[in-house]
């Protein structure tokens, strides 16, 4: 057991996870032999795959910056990752150092490595739960202690919904959650898409990971923020959301749509 609780047999070795394959291709050291093979095959069938996911952590970045600008002082993070500096908290604490954060990963080598790392302040907590049972998430007493679901949060499903299955309705998913939140609350969202380039032999390489890569179109990602107002500039590939800088050469073919969105 780990102080969290946490097995150690727990962690699956025998297939590639996709927290552990992002780690790998984002320069982490919490991934195993399985996640590199399988992290290696997706550069080499999609090259722009490592800055798509340089690219989407940076658009994270900024849209916990807007959020939180925004004057939301509570974010959900569901599909949190294992932990890459800087981390949200640590972003939208930078930015005001009154915000609460509760992180929600279904993997558990993500909970044992987040849980120390990003609970340590009591304003933060790492829960272990599915995207999948929604109810379940905004009914957990751990969120519950962080978040109050009267007040406006942020919602941030970044790089999570596409390992959804269309059998695991995400537009449910995400309306149950959108409907615990207030008026006034914010999503944030990116997701994975084959409109720019082709990706199949990328959801190749996740056919034999624990989860699987559902590529969605323009259209089917523009549902998700059903219910919500897009903010300027409304969805857009994860480079050209509200960038600091000009996107580099090479942006146009990244496979990652983005955007942020208020309940009204
Ligand atoms: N949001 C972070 C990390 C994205 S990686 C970022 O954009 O930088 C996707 C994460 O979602 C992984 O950690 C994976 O374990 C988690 N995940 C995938 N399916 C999930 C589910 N059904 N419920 C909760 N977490 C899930």
């Amino acid at each position: 057991m780990t102080q969290d609780g946490f097995r150690a047999e727990d962690i699956d070795t025998s297939r590639p996870h996709p927290a552990r394959i992002y780690d790998y291709l984002l320069g982490g050291k919490d991934n195993y032999e399985v996640d590199q093979e399988a992290a290696e095959r997706l550069e080499a069938a999609a090259p722009e795959v490592r800055p798509g996911l340089r690219a989407n952590r940076a658009f994270l970045q900024r849209a916990v910056r807007y959020v939180v600008d925004s004057g939301v002082r509570q974010l959900l993070d569901i599909g949190t990752g294992l932990p890459t500096s800087p981390n949200v908290h640590e972003i939208a604490r930078a930015a005001a150092p009154d915000v609460r954060v509760a992180y929600v990963d279904n993997d558990p080598i993500v909970a044992a490595h987040a849980g120390a790392l990003l609970s340590a302040s009591g304003t933060n907590s790492v829960v272990l739960a599915d995207l999948r049972d929604p109810r379940g998430v905004v009914e957990h007493p751990d969120i519950r202690r962080i978040i109050d679901f009267d007040r406006p949060v942020a919602l941030l499903l970044v790089a999570i919904l596409h390992f959804l299955t269309d059998a695991d309705e995400p537009e449910r998913v995400v309306a149950t959650l959108r409907d615990a939140l207030p008026a006034g609350s914010y999503l944030v969202l990116s997701h994975a898409t084959g409109d720019f380039a082709d990706r199949s032999e990328a959801q190749a390489v996740y056919q034999r990971a624990t989860a699987s890569l559902n590529l969605r179109t323009r259209a089917q990602v523009e549902r998700l923020f059903d219910g919500f107002e897009l903010v300027e500039p409304g969805l857009a590939q994860v480079p050209y959301w509200r960038p600091d800088t000009p996107p580099p050469p090479g942006s146009e073919l990244i496979g990652f749509y983005a955007g942020v969105a208020r309940k009204t």
